[in-house]
This record gives structure tokens, sequence and C-alpha cells, in this order.
């Protein structure tokens, strides 16, 4: 099964592809993982992403469908696209792709959310530098303020999560990507889920619709 998770940062997407990924078998493919997988390690490709993800702004189309179609496309079969397309440009490129391997994808999930809770929501973001684990102050706060639940680590900022970063992000959002919702609607392959529900009752909806399309295949 071949998924697009679509949404404005902030509305829990990746949180809801990991474990939807775990229960349905499929590969939890976020392009925000991989690049900042690739600046961490300081490959060539980090470098040259790097400013891209600390102003907030998207990464070229091409470079971003490249490593889309040697990264997820070439090696997997069952995946969830988490941040990826997300402009119309990359969309076709994916239609490409897609249709030069003789395959098409299965369904598009959008996570909707307004800007304000986006922005309360991801200026509210901690993450431990040690073992990666998510928190929030205020929607999950961990037991001791600044540390990790779990490991003890501390608990930073990511460097994209400070208020201007995150209204760049929401820019290039409402610019690029939001067309993509009438992109995949006009092919009839929108679903949409209420993303300013709980978590819980986000992935029970998101379950069903995965559900729905697993059953008609
Ligand atoms: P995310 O974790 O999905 O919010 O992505 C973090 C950052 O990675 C974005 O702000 C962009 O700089 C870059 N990025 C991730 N996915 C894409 C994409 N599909 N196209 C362009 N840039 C991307």
């Amino acid at each position: 099964m071949k998924l697009v998770f679509l949404g404005p940062p902030g509305a829990g997407k990746g949180t809801q592809a990991a474990k939807l990924a775990e229960n349905f078998n499929l590969k939890h493919a976020s392009t925000g993982d991989i690049f900042r997988a690739a600046v961490a390690s300081g490959s060539d490709l980090g470098n040259t992403v790097k400013s891209y993800l600390d102003n907030g702004k998207l990464v070229s189309d091409d470079l971003t469908a490249k490593v889309v179609g040697e990264m997820v496309l070439d090696r997997e079969s069952d995946f969830i696209l988490d941040g990826f397309p997300r402009t119309i440009p990359q969309a076709e490129l994916l239609d490409n792709m897609l249709e030069e391997r003789g395959q098409s994808l299965d369904g598009v999930i959008y996570f909707s959310l307004d800007n304000e809770d986006a922005v309360e929501r991801l200026t509210g973001r901690r993450v431990c530098d040690n073992c990666g684990r998510n928190f929030h102050v205020k929607f999950m706060p961990p037991d001791k303020e600044g540390v990790c639940d779990d490991c003890g680590g501390s608990l930073i900022v990511r460097s994209d999560s400070s208020l201007d970063i995150v209204q760049q992000r929401l820019q290039e959002y409402d610019a690029k990507t939001k067309p993509l919702i009438d992109y995949y609607s006009n092919k009839g392959e929108l679903k949409t889920v209420d993303a300013s529900d709980s978590p819980d009752t986000v992935r029970a909806e998101a379950e069903k619709i995965i559900s729905t399309i697993t059953d008609s295949e």
C-alpha cells in the first residue's frame, strides 16, 4: 500500500505516520527525517540542505524528488510518505516516478489544522537531545521541566521551532503545499481527518480510512 500524509507542520502527521506504519506494516518515509539525518551525518546531501532546514524553507523540488526516488520508491513497496509531496511540481514528479515503476498511490490522508493551533503546537515542542523523544510544554509535558522522562537527557527546542521560523514554515505551507488539497481532491484520492482532535481520536479516524483502502484492494 502506498499512502501520502498531507497537512501543515504541527498537525501531528509525523507521530501518526510512525504509529500507523507500525500497525499496518508499512515503511514510514519522512523527508524531514531523511534531511535531518543527512544534516546530522554531515553528508553532501546534509550540507546542501542544512540552510533550508534552518530557515524553514523548502528544499528544491528536483533534489527532494530524487531523494524520495532513491531512498523510498526504489527500496520499498509499501509506505507512508510523510512530508512529501509538498508542492504541485513534487506531486507531479511523484506521479511520474510511480508511473515509471508501474505503480500508483492508494490514497492521500489530509490532517487538517488551522494556523493558530499549528503555531501553539510547534513553538511548544521540545525534543530530547539524547534519545530524540518528543515532548510538548503544554500538551505532553515531561515529569520534570527540561528533562527527558525516558533517559534523563536535556530537552531542547528544535532549531525550526522558534516563532519566526514556525511562521516562515506556515507561510511556505500556505503558499506551496495547500494547493495539493485541491490537486488530490480533484483526483478523488483525498480523505480528511480533523487533526485538532486528541491524538487517539485522530489515529482511530486515520486507521478507519486505511482499513477501508486495504479492504477495497
Ligand atoms: P518536516 O519535518 O516535514 O517539517 O521537514 C523539515 C524541513 O525539511 C522542512 O522545513 C524543509 O526544509 C525540509 N523538507 C522536508 N520535506 C520536504 C519536501 N517535500 N520538500 C522540500 N523540503 C522539504
